[in-house]
């Protein structure tokens, strides 16, 4: 089958898993590697789409076909044209399958091999998941991105559900692409299905599901069920006993991860794409993310600073406003706090990005990443395989 989207590499570390790349899409090319924000609702709660696309410069965001498809529907949204449309964002989208919510949002929840059973959480109704109707669902959207319906266990759990639960999900990852291969034979628009490497914290198991999914020749894989809550080196762990059995020439994409100390990791073990609410959750709460680390904006010693949030951020945000004045709208619940805090977080991870993706091209990624491990003080030293959970 011909691809759906283009991975092309520009640049491979050589001292790291690290790469470069462009990700072509039908709604404009994607330098990686990316972060993307999250508009779990259609929305990245805070900002519009023109600060988004135009001040942010985001080339492609997540939304959430578990809350979407329960709120206002697939239908609804088809009807009204898709996504892009319904939403007004003239870039890409990646839609996730809607599993990982099921697990940790619904009610009662049934799985079984057809697929998952749940009630929703808004209303109690009761809605039933297969690998064809998310794909189905997805295809309504007019995502550019579809994930397959995977199940994502809590952590932990034993060897044995994990390796039940991992056999099940490639199984609904073969029924998914199938399905994807014939509804996308009749469209003419463009459209790519990444399987889910699942396995908890087991890199056998995790080497065993990414081998059985090389078959389905997907566009990309996606590495799920880390940022579980398990300990962020099992996390990394997990990444490196799955990526070098992944194709090298399509992307990978680390669902849910992390902080801004963690994306250089996640590059550095061959991940090129990724998405966390951190940055939007975060800013609301008042954390913020800055080149010189983390910053708790309610703090009092802020309650007279004059200086912008960062000094070395040229955000809107940073280049308008003092702390002073961002915490003075923090305590008074004020709406455009979360607006210019979302701004500013979402801005660190894209300059983030940008420097990691300029230090790849520029063959000085490993300086980088050691650089970046002084300035947070994490433990970066690569060890393939040193990691079994
Ligand atoms: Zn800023």
């Amino acid at each position: 089958m011909l691809r759906q989207i283009f991975f092309e590499i520009q640049a491979e570390c050589p001292h790291t898993r690290a790469r470069a790349g462009l990700l072509h899409t039908a709604h404009g090319v994607i330098e990686t590697p990316v972060f993307m924000p999250v508009g779990t609702q259609a929305t990245v709660k805070g900002l519009n789409q023109r600060q988004l696309a135009e001040e942010l410069g985001a080339r492609l965001i997540l939304a959430n076909t578990y809350h979407l498809y329960l709120r206002p529907g697939h239908e609804l949204i088809r009807h009204l044209g898709g996504l892009h449309k319904f939403m007004s964002w003239p870039n890409a989208i990646l839609t996730d399958s809607g599993g990982f919510q099921v697990f940790s949002l619904s009610g009662l929840r049934k799985i079984s091999e057809e697929g998952v059973a749940f009630q929703s959480h808004l209303n109690g109704d009761l809605h039933h998941f297969s690998p064809e109707s998310t794909v189905d669902a997805q295809l309504a959207f007019g995502s550019d991105i579809l994930m397959a319906l995977d199940e994502c266990p809590e952590y932990p759990v034993s060897h044995e559900y994990a390796r039940e639960s991992m056999y099940r999900t490639v199984r609904w990852a073969r029924r998914a692409n199938n399905h994807f291969r014939r509804r996308i034979a009749e469209m003419t628009s463009r459209h790519a299905l990444f399987p889910i490497v699942q396995g908890s914290m087991f890199p056998d198991l995790r080497r065993e599901c990414a081998i059985a999914l090389l078959d389905l020749d997907s566009d990309g894989y996606a590495v799920g069920g880390v940022s579980v809550g398990e300990p962020r080196p099992l996390s990394l762990g997990m990444v490196e006993a799955t990526e070098p059995i992944l194709p090298r020439d399509r992307p990978r994409y680390a669902m849910g991860v992390g902080m801004p100390d963690e994306l250089p990791q996640y590059v550095a073990r061959g991940i090129d794409m990724m998405d966390c609410v951190l940055p939007t959750r975060n800013a609301r709460n008042g954390y913020l993310f800055t080149s010189e680390g983390r910053l708790i904006i309610k703090h009092a010693q802020y309650r007279d600073d004059a200086r912008p949030l960062d000094p070395n951020c040229s955000c809107y945000t940073c280049k308008s406003y003092t702390r002073a004045y961002l915490r003075h709208l923090f305590l008074s619940g004020e709406i455009l706090y979360a607006s210019l805090a979302t701004l500013h977080n979402i801005r660190r991870y894209m300059d983030v990005m940008r420097e990691i993706r300029c230090a790849i091209l520029a063959n000085s990624f490993l300086q980088y990443l050691n650089d970046a491990a002084q300035t947070s003080g994490s433990v970066s030293d690569l060890h393939p395989g040193d990691s079994n959970g």
